[in-house]
């Protein structure tokens, strides 16, 4: 019945925004003060330290921007590049694209390099395209480290080492969204110039903070930059961060919350994470395996940890499945974008998540893929993820009792 009241929780396992943890919501759950008051750096200035430890950094400058992450895309572009620039991207996702289309309307030039989607970045021709680039004019190369479309993770580290064996001076631009804080990333080991963020995946806050991280490279490009910019400027954001406050008004109960999320990771221990992730990825890459299904992501080094995308047989509509989802079950499942629009469905499995949680993702994703006339056989990958849950475990556990 529509408009009718859903009992229960919803289960939400689009790949952004992700669950936000009680004690989050509770901590965002503050009156409003002043951001000009003596008392506001107290807040603000152990945010950019914290979450320098996220991006894994020492000498990368934080700045948090009350947008999404578009906007820290934008910021990154236009703080270090003048129209006219080039870029060099590789496009195999509907974020990849949207990135480099939003360059173009910057005024920048984007050579890009189309891969497979379910594919992703191709470090061997990103060094060769760079090699060929004898005058050094790209002046960037943009990574999407997980292509949220897709469920498709690439190896940032190996573009850095392409970049550095065609001996170019490209800034490294990656996009984190969603992979940073879920899936290890390490902006200086990477030699990352610009690496953006947004609140609500691997932060577990809700969508409205865009976090950008520019190395000292990236620093010192700022002051050529001709790119427009105004709410957006670094600088702004910089000289006022330096004290602990902002430009504008900032977003104070998302701020609250940051803290209580960036608390939260480092109580668990962002190695933790990382592998909690990887483990329950685990569980839902068995689940599509034993339905005979197949992903997005076509080998097993593309496969991401923190989205599975699922690709329904021929014939079916993964809209339907998503819609009957949440229509029936009250799980939001996400959707098949651009290129892909109809030909899968997303699990993600990112942010507060446990094993149960996901476990009640597949069942539900079984029950809706039968009502659309899917043929898997019901539990079946509700079993095969327990299988490699309770197998994970099982093995931990022989070890620690071998040691
Ligand atoms: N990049 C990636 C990889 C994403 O997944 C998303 C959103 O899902 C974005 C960028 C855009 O971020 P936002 O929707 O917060 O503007």
């Amino acid at each position: 019945m529509a408009g009718a009241r859903k009992p229960g929780r919803n289960f939400l396992f689009v790949p952004g925004p992700t669950n936000v943890p009680d004690r989050i919501l509770r901590a965002m759950h503050v009156v409003m003060e002043d951001h000009r008051s003596s008392d506001f750096p107290k807040l603000t200035l152990p945010l950019y330290e914290d979450l320098k430890k996220i991006f894994k950094t020492k000498d990368g400058q934080v700045v948090i921007y009350p947008s999404s992450g578009t906007g820290a895309w934008e910021s990154a572009l236009t703080n270090t590049l003048s129209p006219g620039d080039k870029l060099l991207a590789a496009r195999f996702g509907q974020f990849s694209h949207l990135w480099i289309e939003l360059a173009k309307r910057h005024g920048l030039e984007v050579i890009v390099q189309e891969e497979e989607w379910g594919t992703g970045v191709n470090p061997d021709r990103i060094e060769e395209a760079l090699r060929a680039d004898r005058a050094h004019a790209i002046k960037g190369v943009l990574v999407v480290h997980n292509e949220t479309a897709t469920g498709v993770t690439s190896n940032v580290g190996a573009v850095r080492r392409a970049i550095d064996a065609a001996k170019h001076p490209a800034m490294l631009y990656v996009d984190g969204v969603s992979s940073i804080a879920s899936i290890d990333f390490r902006f200086d080991e990477w030699g990352v110039d610009l690496a953006i963020t947004g609140s609500q995946k691997g932060l577990m806050l809700p969508a409205g903070l865009g976090i950008v991280c520019a190395s000292q490279k990236a620093l010192a490009a700022m002051k050529d930059a001709k790119c427009r910019k105004a709410y957006f400027d670094f600088g702004d954001q910089m000289r006022a961060n330096a004290t602990g406050y902002f430009p504008y008004t900032p977003a104070l109960p998302l701020l609250y919350g940051l803290r209580e999320s960036l608390a939260v990771l480092q109580e668990e221990g962002l190695e933790n994470v990382f592998a909690r992730h990887h483990h329950l990825a685990g569980g839902a890459r068995a689940a599509v395996q034993a339905w005979g299904l197949k992903l997005c992501a076509k080998e097993p080094k593309w496969h991401s940890d923190t989205v599975s995308a699922i690709m329904v047989p021929q014939g079916f509509n993964g809209a339907d499945v998503i819609d009957r989802a949440y229509r029936r079950y009250n799980l939001a499942l996400g959707a098949g974008l651009s290129q892909v629009a109809g030909k899968l469905f997303r699990i993600g499995h990112l942010g507060d998540l446990n094993e149960l949680m996901l476990l009640g993702a597949i069942a539900g994703a079984e029950m809706a893929m039968r009502d659309t006339g899917i043929e898997i056989e019901f539990g079946s990958g509700v079993a095969a993820a327990q299988a490699h849950f309770r197998g994970v475990q099982a093995a931990k556990e022989t070890k620690v009792a071998a040691e």
